[in-house]
């Protein structure tokens, strides 16, 4: 099942120029079976996204990209307002509440021209707060996107993908593919929070699995 985990509208994201059914139109165009609506530090109402499922057929899951003090952080599975919150422990201690999952969003954008290591990479303390990263984010480049895997492979963590799209024309271009259907965003969550998927950047042709890095 084909989801695109990260993504943005004009109704969330003031840096967003596609609107919910712009985006989930585009999704069911291009053959996704879902996508995940991360706004910054909002998260959308339960009954919206699920008036915006039934109006289009497509399974559509309310996440956030929340600002945090270790980076922008992929979360799932939480309902309550995160607006008000900045500092990781707290973000961690919100999300475990709601039985959700946390990923770093694209945690080497930028970060990369400084000879940063691997090695040295695995040790941010972020790594230690989260369930796993996003190491395909549709903006990043193949050597950010390399350096994501081997990290999250050295880590043992989980690794998503998501496009990142703020318009519909990048919708898709990094995915989560889950192993088993779902129907809902608790059954996502489940399989997210047990790792049973693999991610891949379509545009950067790359798949990462925390099981097995697989070339496309
Ligand atoms: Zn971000
Ligand atoms: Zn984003």
């Amino acid at each position: 099942m084909v989801i695109d985990l990260h993504t943005h509208t004009s109704s969330g994201s003031r840096c967003g120029y596609q609107t919910p059914h712009e985006l989930i139109a585009q999704a069911k165009r291009i053959g996704l079976d879902g996508v995940c609506l991360t706004e910054h530090d909002w998260v959308w109402p339960i009954s919206e996204v699920e008036a915006l499922a039934a109006a289009h057929g497509l399974l559509v899951i309310g996440g956030a990209e929340v600002t945090s003090d270790m980076g922008d952080i992929l979360v799932f599975g939480v309902h309550r307002p995160v607006r008000d919150i900045f500092k990781i422990e707290d973000l961690r201690a919100l999300v475990d509440e709601e039985g959700g999952v946390m990923m770093v969003a694209h945690p080497f954008r930028g970060r990369l021209g400084n000879g940063l290591s691997v090695d040295e990479a695995c040790d941010w303390p972020v790594f230690r707060w989260t369930d796993g990263l996003e190491v395909f984010n549709g903006r990043s480049f193949a050597r950010e996107a390399s350096f994501a895997c081997a990290v999250a492979r050295k880590l043992g963590l989980l690794g998503c993908g998501g496009s990142d799209a703020h318009a519909s024309g990048f919708v898709g271009d990094a995915v989560t593919i889950l192993d088993r259907a779902v129907h809902s965003e608790a059954g996502f969550v489940e399989e997210l929070r047990c790792g049973r998927f693999h991610a891949e950047h379509r545009l950067l042709r790359q798949s990462y699995s925390a099981r097995e890095e697989i070339q496309l």
